[in-house]
C-alpha cells in the first residue's frame, strides 16, 4: 500500500491518528473514530471470509444509521464496488437496483428488510444478507444478523484485530486509483435512476478539491493562498443528507473520517431535534440543501439555542436563493457560507462559491472547481459567450466513466471527457457560474422561454414564502403556461394575487404564473431534499 497511488484505502488509514475522537453519533449510541475503523476492518475480513472478491457489488440500504460507514468501509477494503440503494425506495424499486447492479451481498436495516424479503427471489445474485436491528432471529437461510458479525455499535472495536489491518500481510486486495469503488444511482428526479460508476480517483479528486476550494478562489486572484493550519480542531457536521447520495457520502462521510471529525445523525431530517443536536453536540458544520438552512433559520426558536458554535453552512442540489447568504450571516455571523453545484456523476460538487465571492455575487453557484473545466454550450454544440444561456458541459477528474449498464445513456451523456449535464446555464466575464433550469423543467409559453428556477427565486423573494414549485400546465393556443405551487411560511399569508403581483414587479408578464397553488405542508421531496416536480405535475398541470 505504501507506495501505491492514493485510494480510498489510504483516506481510512489517514484517519489512525484520530483514533479516540468521537466520530458517529446517533442518540445514545456513539462510536469513535477507531471503533469505526476497527468494525469497517472488521467486516471487510468478514466479507473477503464470504468470498467477495474485487469488483463485486456490495449493496447498502439504510436509512443513516452508524452502521452505513462502517459497511461502506468494509466493502470497500474488501476491494467491492459499493452500491448503496436509496433507503425511500419501494420494494420494487430496490428489486430494480438490486438486479441492476447484480449486488451479490446485502446489507440491511430491519425495515428496509422487510420491504425487500418478498423482492429477494427475484435477485437470484444475492447470496447473502446482513439484517441489523432485527429484534429476533430471522429464519432465511440468506440472512445473517449483522450483530452476530459486528456486534452492536457499543461493542465495535472490542471484537480484537484492533484498528490497524496490518498485523503482518496485509490482508486486503491492492486496488489502483482508476477502478470502480462504487455506484451510486441519480436521484430519479427526471427518470429512472441511473447508476454512476465512480472511481476511487473520482472521489480523491472530489475531495481535495473541495478542501482547497478557499485556495482556488485566491488562485483566480492571482494571490498565494494562506498555509492550511495543521492544528485544527475537530468539526462536528449535523448529517441532514442521506449517506446513500454523493453529498452525505463523498462531501460529508469520507472528510469526516480523513480529518477525525464528527457525524451527528438524525433518523430522518426534523428542524426541531437538528436544532437541540447542534446545541448540545455543538455542531459546526451544517446545511445539505437550501431548504435545510431556511427551515432553521424560519424555525420560530431558532434564538432560544446556543448555535455559537457553527462555522460553515454549505448546501447544493437545488437553486439557493440569493438571499439566503445574508440570511445566514445575519444569524452566524462566524459562518462561512457556501453553495454549489453539481451532479452525481460529478462524485458531488464540481462548481462551488463561498466567501467574499458569495456576498459579491449571491446568485451565482460559483466558479468550476481546481481540477475542472466550465462550458456553456448552444443548441449548434458551439460554445456560447459570457451571458448566454445553454446547455452546461464540465469535465475533470470527478467526471465518472458512465452509467452502470446503461451504454446509450452513457454515450449520449459522456462526450470526450466532457459530461453533457442537461442542466441550463449562463457564465459571467469571470467565469462564475448561473444555473438557469433543468432543460427538461424549462417552459416555452407561446415561444417565449421561461426558466422555472427565475420564477421561482423570485417568489422566494416574498418574505411569506417558504417553498416555491413553478411548473408547466398545458394550454391549447401557448403550449404551456408557468403555474406555481407554495407552502408558506408559518403564520404567514399571503393571496395568489398578491405573490403573483410581487412576481410581476421583477419579471415580465409572460413569466407571472397563472395562478398559485397553496400547500397546507412543505412541497414534496425525495430523500435528497429535491423539490419533486413529476408529482407536482402530475397532481396539478
Ligand atoms: P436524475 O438524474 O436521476 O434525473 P438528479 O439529476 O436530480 O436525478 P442528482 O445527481 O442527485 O440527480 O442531482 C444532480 C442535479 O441536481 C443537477 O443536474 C442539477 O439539476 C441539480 N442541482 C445540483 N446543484 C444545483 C444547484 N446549486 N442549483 C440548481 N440545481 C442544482
Ligand atoms: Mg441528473
Amino acid at each position: 500500500w505504501k507506495n501505491a497511488p492514493p485510494t480510498l484505502r489510504h483516506l481510512f488509514d489517514l484517519a489512525t491518528g484520530f483514533a479516540p475522537r468521537d466520530h458517529l453519533v446517533l442518540d445514545d449510541e456513539r462510536a469513535t473514530v477507531g471503533q469505526t475503523r476497527a468494525a469497517g476492518i472488521a467486516f471487510a475480513r468478514q466479507l473477503i471470509d464470504d468470498g467477495v472478491k474485487p469488483g463485486d457489488r456490495v449493496a447498502i440500504i439504510m436509512r443513516n444509521l452508524p452502521e452505513w460507514p462502517v459497511a461502506f468501509w468494509g466493502a470497500v477494503l474488501a476491494g467491492a464496488i459499493v452500491t448503496p440503494l436509496n433507503a425511500w425506495w419501494t420494494g420494487a424499486e430496490l428489486e430494480y437496483g438490486l438486479q441492476d447492479s447484480g449486488s451479490s451481498i446485502l446489507i440491511v436495516d430491519i425495515e428496509r428488510y422487510e420491504r425487500i424479503r418478498e423482492h429477494l427471489p427475484k435477485c437470484p445474485d444475492v447470496r447473502k444478507v446482513y439484517v441489523s436491528r432485527a429484534k429476533e432471529e430471522i429464519a432465511d437461510p440468506l440472512v445473517t444478523r449483522w450483530e452476530s458479525a459486528i456486534g452492536p455499535v457499543s461493542a465495535w472495536g472490542s471484537h480484537g484485530g484492533g484498528d490497524k489491518p496490518t498485523g503482518g500481510e496485509d490482508p486486503f486486495p491492492l486496488r489502483l486509483p482508476d477502478d470502480d469503488v462504487a455506484i451510486f444511482y441519480t436521484s430519479g428526479t427526471t427518470g429512472k435512476p441511473k447508476g454512476a460508476v465512480i472511481s476511487h480517483r473520482n472521489i480523491i479528486s472530489n475531495m481535495f478539491n473541495a478542501a482547497n476550494a478557499q485556495a482556488r478562489a485566491f488562485l483566480r486572484r492571482g494571490e498565494a493562498p494562506p498555509a492550511p493550519d495543521p492544528t485544527l480542531p475537530q468539526k462536528s457536521f449535523l448529517l441532514s443528507v442521506p449517506f446513500f447520495h454523493a453529498t452525505g457520502c463523498f462531501a460529508l462521510m469520507l472528510p469526516a473520517m480523513m480529518g477525525g471529525h464528527k457525524i451527528v445523525l438524525q433518523r430522518r431530517w426534523d428542524v426541531d431535534q437538528a436544532l437541540a443536536l447542534m446545541e448540545k453536540e455543538r455542531v459546526t458544520n451544517f446545511g445539505g440543501v437550501p431548504t435545510i438552512a431556511w427551515q432553521v433559520l424560519e424555525h420560530p426558536r431558532v434564538n432560544d439555542y446556543d448555535l455559537s458554535s457553527v462555522e460553515g453552512v454549505s448546501y447544493g442540489g437545488a437553486p439557493a436563493a440569493p438571499e439566503l447568504v445574508n440570511r445566514i450571516l445575519a444569524r452566524f455571523p462566524k459562518a462561512l457560507p457556501g453553495q454549489g453545484w453539481g451532479m452525481t456523476e460529478t462524485s458531488a460538487t464540481a462548481v462551488s462559491n463561498g466567501a467574499e465571492d458569495y456576498q459579491r455575487k449571491p446568485a451565482s453557484t460559483g466558479v468550476a472547481s481546481a481540477t475542472g473545466e466550465l462550458r456553456i454550450v448552444g443548441a449548434d454544440g458551439k460554445d456560447l459567450p459570457p451571458g448566454e444561456v445553454g446547455e452546461i458541459y464540465y469535465k475533470g477528474p470527478i467526471v465518472v466513466r458512465g452509467y452502470w449498464n446503461k451504454p446509450d445513456a452513457t454515450a449520449e451523456t459522456f462526450i470526450d471527457g466532457w459530461i453533457k449535464t442537461g442542466d441550463l446555464g449562463k457564465m459571467d466575464d469571470e467565469g462564475f457560474l448561473y444555473i438557469v433550469d433543468r432543460a427538461k423543467d424549462m417552459l416555452i409559453r407561446g415561444g417565449e422561454n421561461i426558466y422555472c428556477v427565475e420564477v421561482e427565486n423570485a417568489l422566494y423573494d416574498h418574505p411569506a414564502v417558504m417553498d416555491a414549485a413553478v411548473i408547466g400546465r398545458a394550454h391549447k393556443t401557448l403550449g404551456e403556461e408557468p403555474l406555481a405551487v407554495v407552502h408558506l411560511k408559518p403564520g404567514m399569508s399571503a393571496t395568489s394575487d398578491e405573490l403573483r403581483h410581487h412576481v410581476a414587479q421583477k419579471l415580465a408578464a409572460f413569466k407571472v404564473p397563472v395562478d398559485v397553488i397553496f400547500l397546507p405542508e412543505t412541497l414534496p421531496r425525495n430523500a435528497n431534499g429535491k423539490i419533486v416536480k413529476t408529482e407536482l405535475k402530475k397532481q396539478f398541470a
